[in-house]
C-alpha cells in the first residue's frame, strides 16, 4: 500500500449515496474526501418525492428483498432522525374486488416486513370525513410510510460524516482519475470552485454520481453498465388549496400508474411521472405533457377542487438513476436495484433509493475494503450519534420566515457552516424557501443581501449576478408551464443554457 496518500477513500458525488459512503467510511476510521461538482444534494437527492418508504409498488413487482430492506431502513431513519423523518399516513384508493384482495394481502406483507400493524380499510363514507372531496367510491386501504426533506437529509448525513473527520468539498469536480502502472486507481485530478485544479492521491475511490455515472465512466474511460435515466416531475401547491391531512394515492385513469398527493412542510406535493430522459447532462424540468398529466390526476381524484395551472406554486423534476434491464420495459416497470461494481480501486455505486442509502453505502464500502486499511468497529451502533436534530440550537434563532419554519438564524448558520456558493444553494437546498414560498423568497432577497455579502465576501456585482441566476433557475427549472407561469417573473437573459455560468470573480466553476 502507498503510505503517501492524501486520503484513504475518495468519494465522487455529494448526493445521498456519496454522503452515505462518506459517513460509512469515516465512522469506521478511514480518512475520507468527498467532492461534489455542483452543490451538495443538487441532483436527484433534492428532487425526489421525499418519501422514506418501503415502496408498495415494488412489492407488487415481486421485489420483496428491496421492499424488506427499505422498510427496515424506514424504521431505522424514523428512530434515529425523528426531527427529519416523520411518519406519514397513506390512503390508497381501492379498485375492484380482485385488486382489493391482492392489495390487502400486499399490505399484510408490508406490515409484517416492517414489524408493525398500520393497515386498515376505510369505506367511502369514512373517507368523506378523513379526506373530504376525494373521489374514491370503492373506499381506500390505509397504511403508513414516512417523509423527509431530502436535501436536508443529505446535508445531515454529510454533517455527521464531517464530525467523523470527512473532508467535504462542494463545487469541486472530478476531471480525471489517475492510475498506477498496474491500472489501479490511485488518485484524481479535481477542479475546485474557483476553477483551480488540484490532485489528490487515494487508495480507492467510490463514484456515486447517480444518473451521471455513464458520463463519468466515459470521461475516465471505463466500461459502466447501462443506466436508464428516468425523469420524475412534481407539482407543488399551497396546502390551503387542497388541505389534506394525510397522503392519498390512486391510479391515474389514463395509464393506471400510481400517483399521489401529500402534505409536506405546509405545501402539497403531487407526483409523479416516469419518463425517459436519455441525456443526464440536460437539466431536467417538467414538460407541458407531464404537468397536464398530474393536473388531470388531481382533477380525477378531486373533481370539485378545480385545480389548474394557475394554482401551482412551483414544480421540479429529477432523474432517477435506474439500471437498464435492456428489455424495453415501460419506465415504471424497471426495477430500482442498486449497482455496486468494483474493479482496480474503483467502486461504481448507483441505482437504489434515498431510503436505502445506508445499506448501499455499506455495500460500496465492503466492495472497496480490499484496497483500504482495516475498518474499525464504529464507536456507536447508531449512525447519527447526535440524534435527530437536523440543525444546531444557534440555527433556530429569530422569527420564522414566511409562515415556514425557516428562521434568519438558520440562514446565517448555513452561510457560515454549509459551504454555500450560490444564492440557489441557500434558497433551494439549505432551506427550501424557494420551493415552499417562491414569492416570499423573492420578496426576501433584499433582506438577504447584507448577510450573504458579509458571510461570503460578495460585492454588489456578484450579488446582482446571484439574484439573476436564482430567478433564472426558478423560472427555468421550477416554473409552471404555460401562460399562467407564476413561480417567478421571467428574469432577464442569463449567460448560458441549462446551467448558469460561473459567477463574476470566479474562474470556470465545475457547475
Ligand atoms: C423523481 C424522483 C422521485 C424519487 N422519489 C424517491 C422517494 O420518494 N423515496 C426514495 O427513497 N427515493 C426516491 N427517489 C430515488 C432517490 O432520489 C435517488 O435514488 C437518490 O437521490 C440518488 O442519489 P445519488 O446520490 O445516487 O444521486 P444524486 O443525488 O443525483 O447525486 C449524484 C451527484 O454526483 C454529482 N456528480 C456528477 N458528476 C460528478 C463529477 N464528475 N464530480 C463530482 N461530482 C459529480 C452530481 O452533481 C450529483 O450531485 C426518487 C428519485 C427521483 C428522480
Amino acid at each position: 500500500m502507498n503510505p503517501t496518500v492524501d486520503t484513504d477513500l475518495l468519494v465522487i458525488g455529494g448526493g445521498i449515496s456519496g454522503a452515505g459512503v462518506a459517513l460509512a467510511a469515516a465512522r469506521r476510521g478511514l480518512r475520507v474526501t468527498l467532492v461534489e461538482r455542483e452543490d451538495f444534494a443538487s441532483g436527484a437527492s433534492s428532487a425526489s418525492s421525499k418519501l422514506v418508504h418501503g415502496g408498495l409498488r415494488y412489492l407488487a413487482q415481486g421485489a420483496v428483498h428491496l421492499t424488506a430492506q427499505s422498510l427496515r431502513e424506514r424504521e431505522r431513519l424514523l428512530r434515529e432522525l425523528p426531527g427529519l423523518v416523520q411518519r406519514l399516513p397513506f390512503s390508497l384508493a381501492a379498485g375492484g374486488a380482485a385488486s382489493r384482495a391482492s392489495t390487502a394481502l400486499g399490505l399484510r406483507l408490508y406490515d409484517a416486513l416492517a414489524r408493525r400493524h398500520a393497515r386498515g380499510f376505510d369505506p367511502a363514507t369514512t373517507l368523506a370525513w378523513t379526506v373530504p372531496g376525494w373521489h374514491a367510491p370503492q373506499g381506500a386501504h390505509r397504511y403508513d410510510d414516512a417523509t423527509t426533506d431530502d436535501a436536508r437529509l443529505t446535508l445531515r448525513v454529510l454533517q455527521e460524516a464531517r464530525t467523523w473527520g470527512a473532508q467535504l468539498h462542494n463545487r469541486t469536480a472530478l476531471e480525471a482519475l489517475t492510475r498506477d502502472a498496474q491500472g489501479h486507481v490511485n488518485g484524481a485530478q479535481l477542479r475546485g470552485p474557483g476553477g483551480q485544479p488540484w490532485t489528490l492521491r487515494c487508495r480507492a475511490s467510490v463514484a456515486a454520481t447517480g444518473a451521471h455515472l455513464t458520463t463519468l465512466a466515459d470521461q475516465v474511460g471505463l466500461q459502466a453498465p447501462q443506466l436508464r435515466p428516468l425523469r420524475g416531475s412534481h407539482l407543488l401547491l399551497p396546502l390551503w388549496r387542497l388541505p389534506l391531512a394525510r397522503a392519498v394515492a390512486w391510479r391515474h385513469a389514463r395509464d393506471g400508474r400510481p400517483v399521489f398527493a401529500y402534505p409536506w412542510l405546509g405545501t402539497l406535493i403531487v407526483g409523479t411521472t416516469d419518463e425517459d430522459h436519455p441525456d443526464p447532462e440536460r437539466a431536467p424540468r417538467i414538460t407541458a405533457a407531464e404537468q397536464a398529466y398530474l393536473l388531470d390526476a388531481l382533477a380525477q381524484a378531486f373533481p370539485r377542487a378545480g385545480i389548474q395551472a394557475c394554482d401551482l406554486q412551483c414544480t421540479w423534476a429529477g432523474l432517477r438513476p435506474v439500471l437498464d434491464s435492456g428489455q424495453g420495459l415501460a419506465p415504471s416497470q424497471e426495477r430500482r436495484d442498486t449497482l455496486v461494481q468494483a474493479s482496480q480501486g474503483l467502486v461504481l455505486l448507483s441505482g437504489g433509493k434515498l431510503t436505502t442509502f445506508i445499506p448501499m453505502a455499506e455495500a460500496a464500502l465492503r466492495a472497496a475494503a480490499p484496497w483500504l486499511p482495516p475498518l474499525r468497529e464504529p464507536a456507536h451502533a447508531a449512525w447519527f450519534a447526535g440524534g435527530g436534530t437536523p440543525l444546531p440550537p444557534e440555527a433556530l434563532r429569530g422569527e420564522c420566515l414566511g409562515g415556514t419554519q425557516t428562521r434568519m438564524g438558520e440562514i446565517a448558520w448555513s452561510l457560515q457552516h454549509e459551504q454555500v456558493h450560490h444564492l440557489d444553494d441557500l434558497l433551494l437546498r439549505r432551506t427550501r424557501l424557494g420551493l415552499r414560498q417562491p414569492a416570499f423568497a423573492q420578496a426576501l432577497l433584499p433582506a438577504l443581501q447584507t448577510p450573504c455579502q458579509s458571510a461570503l465576501g460578495w460585492d454588489g456585482t456578484r450579488w446582482r449576478f446571484e439574484v439573476e441566476r436564482y430567478l433564472a433557475l426558478m423560472h427555468e427549472r421550477h416554473g409552471v408551464v404555460g401562460p399562467e407561469r407564476r413561480a417567478a417573473p421571467k428574469p432577464g437573459p442569463i449567460p448560458s443554457g441549462d446551467r448558469p455560468a460561473h459567477a463574476p470573480g470566479e474562474g470556470r466553476t465545475a457547475s
